[in-house]
């Protein structure tokens, strides 16, 4: 093995870019998606597979309800996540004990034995960050590595099963 790479190797088997490893990214992502409501409407994707990615920095129990966020987001698109998580919201602030009502989301797999997976051919610290910004060349761009990286995350996932 000659490979040596400056910034070191991620938990999920990338190698870290220019910012850092995925945390590193993750960070940016969450703090300038704070300034950008755009952005923003891809946190839940965001969070769920960088959790999924790197679940040594997860709460184990969510996992299985991340996985099947991500599967609904790319088989009924963005606005069908949003609308489900905004349903969640409003179940908790009306005082289920449960975070997540599991109804929407019944239908889609759960998270398969066995991971976490060591490699995804999408990954955060690939992600382009030019001018200081993750949506330099627009946020439809930025939506579609996203919804990548959720599809490498999935299809990762998946493939660990036997
Ligand atoms: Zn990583």
């Amino acid at each position: 093995m000659t490979e040596s790479p400056v910034g070191g190797r991620c938990d999920c088997g990338a190698i870290a870019g220019p910012l850092g490893t995925c945390v590193d990214y993750y960070h940016a992502i969450l703090s300038e998606e704070q300034t950008d409501p755009h952005m923003y409407r891809w946190h839940a994707p965001v969070v769920c597979a960088y959790l999924l990615q790197h679940p040594s920095r997860a709460h184990e129990k969510y996992l299985d309800g991340q996985f099947r966020q991500l599967q609904l987001y790319l088989d009924k698109g963005l606005d069908a996540l949003l609308r489900v998580a905004a349903h969640q919201v409003a179940r908790n602030r009306h005082g289920a004990r449960s975070s997540y009502d599991m109804a929407p989301l019944a239908a889609y797999e759960p998270l398969p034995p066995g991971g976490p997976p060591r490699h995804f051919r999408a990954t955060f610290c690939r992600l382009p960050f030019r001018d200081g910004s993750f949506v330099s060349a627009g946020h439809l761009a930025y939506g579609h590595r996203i919804e990548a990286i959720a599809e490498a995350t999935v299809e990762s996932w998946r493939s660990i099963q036997d």
